[in-house]
């Protein structure tokens, strides 16, 4: 087609003239859509499918994960552990008792009875009984030989077998090996004089239940130490791979922790009232300028990335506190400790939907305070 051809053919441009008029007035087609037969191959089915994933949890990993306290799940295992040592004697007790009655001609009905008497007697010998530092000990044996044959199993296997581990194996690293069907951390410090637990660590892995519930015993132990102390007693006896950032999980969720360290909230600035932006226009080429003669003195990219980062502090959008929330509310005039606990009731956000002040239940009364004067204690949601 010529250009004069084109422009002289609106409809390239335009479109077709009944666009222009109504819909009821445009040319009908004679296909009918919905007359097509139900069997045509060419047209497209659809399938739902659902499917419903259900984990199936081990007996005795769902009682280890019952519990939220490591000396708690100790001391419960100790109990079943001695239970079960219980109830194998009686067993074998009473099949002694029956060996004995097997010899005599009496009925089968009477021996029954003289041996459920004699199990009576033996029963009402047994002594009470209570935990001792070995049961704890046996406790803590076994759950981390569950918990490791539960995670490790391939690791595990391959050691058996007098292999090395998989180099894509996370344990890969650590050397490590079997000892008493624990697996520890190896390494060249056989020799060393230093306690075994310290030179072969048990290990662990972040996401195992149990390496939480040590870790969060350990730093209650060191009155609510920082991560380094508390990395340095763990490993003393385990290996927790990643240990670093579970130990920060916990920091961060300890609500006393909170109380006593937590910083106040903050949120991104908001916009200056219209009077100050001719201002702050004159004052931010100023800063700028300022800035450029700062950078050509001193040429030191170190020397400003805190700058930098004091600057961006301000920029970032931070979590909005919601209904619900539990806070400490700062007061200049008193110590941190005597700051009172409050109940988020409700928020007042601004036009862009970030949360600047609240309304608080305390024990006393309902208050209104910024959010620059809380300490986010617990979240709504964690409840
Ligand atoms: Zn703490």
């Amino acid at each position: 087609m010529r250009a004069e051809d084109f422009l002289e053919h609106s409809k390239w441009i335009d479109g077709p003239e009944f666009l222009y008029d109504s819909e009821n007035k445009w040319p009908k087609l004679g296909v009918k859509y919905d007359s097509l037969p139900v069997a045509d191959a060419e047209i497209k089915k659809d399938v739902t499918v659902n499917a419903v994933v259900e984990e199936a949890k081990n007996p005795t990993s769902f009682f280890i994960s019952y519990f939220s306290s490591w000396m708690k799940l100790k001391t419960s295992v100790a109990w079943v552990l001695k239970l079960k040592e219980l109830l194998l004697q009686l067993s074998q007790k009473r099949k002694e008792f029956s060996d004995m009655m097997h010899e005599s001609a009496e009925d089968a009905n009477i021996k029954e009875q003289k041996v459920l008497q004699k199990m009576q007697q033996f029963k009402t010998m047994l002594k009470i009984q209570c935990l001792t530092s070995e049961d704890l000990t046996a406790a803590e044996h076994f759950i981390i030989l569950f918990e490791q044959h539960h995670r490790f199993e391939p690791e595990i296997s391959a050691l058996r077998a007098n292999k090395t581990v998989s180099k894509d194996s996370q344990l890969y690293r650590l050397d490590p090996v079997i000892d008493d069907g624990v697996l520890r951390v190896g390494g060249r410090l056989k020799r060393a004089a230093m306690p075994f637990e310290i030179k072969h660590p048990v290990i662990l892995c972040k996401n195992m239940h149990v390496a939480t519930l040590i870790l969060r015993y350990i730093h209650h132990l060191l009155g609510h130490a920082g991560r380094s102390h508390m990395l340095s007693r763990l490993r003393r006896k385990y290996w927790i791979i990643s240990a670093n950032s579970a130990a920060r999980k916990i920091l961060s969720d300890c609500v006393t922790c909170r109380r006593n360290r937590g910083k106040l909230l903050e949120q991104k600035m908001a916009d200056l009232p219209q009077e100050r932006k001719q201002d702050l226009y004159l004052k931010r080429r100023w800063k700028q300028v300022q800035y450029m003669a700062e950078l050509f003195w001193k040429r030191w990219i170190t020397e400003y990335l805190p700058l930098l980062h004091e600057r961006q502090k301000w920029m970032r959008q931070k979590r909005n506190i919601s209904p619900g929330d539990i806070v400490l509310i700062a007061d200049a005039t008193a110590p941190r400790g005597c700051w009172q606990m409050g109940r988020v009731l409700a928020v007042k956000a601004d036009g862009g939907g970030l949360v600047r002040s609240v309304q608080l239940q305390t024990k006393t009364s309902v208050l209104e305070r910024p959010v620059t004067k809380l300490c986010l204690l617990l979240e709504a949601s964690a409840d």
